[in-house]
């Protein structure tokens, strides 16, 4: 029998309006309408489960790795002694996974502001959210904007693991929010943010660069390979006052934690940074030079 297209399910993303991604789907396992945002939770028949905030791709167990791995060990493995991470979103629990798999760090505070994405993906997206019932990790759910401007705890790395700058991510790009990001970190503080896509998104990458630019000394930009996100090219900012993503790389001290990797590698580090032209050329006012 010819194979029947009307039986097939597809979850199809739409990515401004003149680009979009479908995925074939077994079923639905979670759908709601938090306070904040549409959260569904799919069985693709490809990628695994994927979470989905208003009907954009956040988290499939096929490429999630990834994501997390890239967001939490570029700065962990540069930090002289990180014990102490803030993350900001993140709701999955797929970057804190990755934080607490390094002994220095003591505590790790996830600050997201649904809890409906933390209730979905402890049901249904174990591989991630597991991490989020370890004792190192505090979950606040809290809007992170918030959280900054009013704690008096201190972090050595702050990762900033949002949604697109829009609705309660939106303040998540500003200046004020990366003064408070400044202010809570610690002398050596670190902070690296989710950067959007170098093909689609360069006037928010441009705008994000000049705010860290106003706060911090040193502003990077690194990339990597991302299956699921569109273009499959994907960014994350870097700043810091005193720690270059480069100079103070010490290759030693991936080889000696000896982690099992599925992306992240001392070379990949290394090579995140080095932006190709139509980035370069486009960016290099809010980069600093290395
Ligand atoms: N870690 C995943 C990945 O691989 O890209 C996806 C990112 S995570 C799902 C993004 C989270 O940021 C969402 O769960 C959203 O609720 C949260 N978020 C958005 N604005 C926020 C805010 N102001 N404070 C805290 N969390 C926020």
């Amino acid at each position: 029998m010819k194979d029947d297209k009307s039986l097939e399910l597809w979850v199809r993303e739409s990515h401004e309006d003149f680009y979009a991604s479908e995925y074939r789907l077994k079923r639905t396992l979670f759908s709601e309408q938090s306070a904040f945002q549409q959260v569904d939770v799919v069985e693709t028949t490809y990628f695994g489960k994927m979470l989905l905030n208003d009907g954009l791709v956040m988290v499939t167990e096929r490429d999630e790795f990834i994501y997390h791995e890239m967001m939490a060990h570029v700065p962990l493995f540069l930090h002289p002694n990180p014990k102490k991470v803030l993350v900001i979103g993140g709701g999955d629990g797929g970057t804190v996974r990755e934080v607490i798999r390094h002994p220095q760090v003591e505590h790790c505070r996830l600050v997201e502001i649904d809890e409906a994405v933390v209730r979905a993906c402890k049901e249904y997206i174990p591989l991630t959210s597991n991490a989020l019932s370890d004792p190192k990790v505090i979950v606040d759910i809290n809007d992170g904007v918030k959280f900054v401007a009013e704690t008096d705890e201190r972090f050595d790395v702050v990762m900033v693991d949002s949604t697109d700058p829009i609705g309660p991510a939106q303040p998540l790009f500003g200046t004020e929010f990366y003064e408070n990001i400044k202010r809570v970190l610690t002398e050596d503080g670190i902070v690296v943010s989710q950067g959007e896509s170098p093909f689609f998104n360069q006037n928010i990458q441009k705008s994000l660069l000049g705010v860290l630019g106003q706060v911090f000394k040193k502003v990077h930009l690194y990339n990597f390979a991302n299956l699921t996100y569109p273009g499959g090219y994907w960014s994350f900012t870097y700043a810091s006052e005193k720690i270059c993503p480069l100079k103070n790389f010490q290759e030693s001290r991936v080889k000696e934690l000896g982690l099992e990797m599925k992306y992240y590698n001392a070379r990949v580090h290394k090579a995140a940074f080095a932006l190709p032209e139509f980035i370069q050329k486009a960016l290099c006012e809010n980069l600093t030079d290395f």
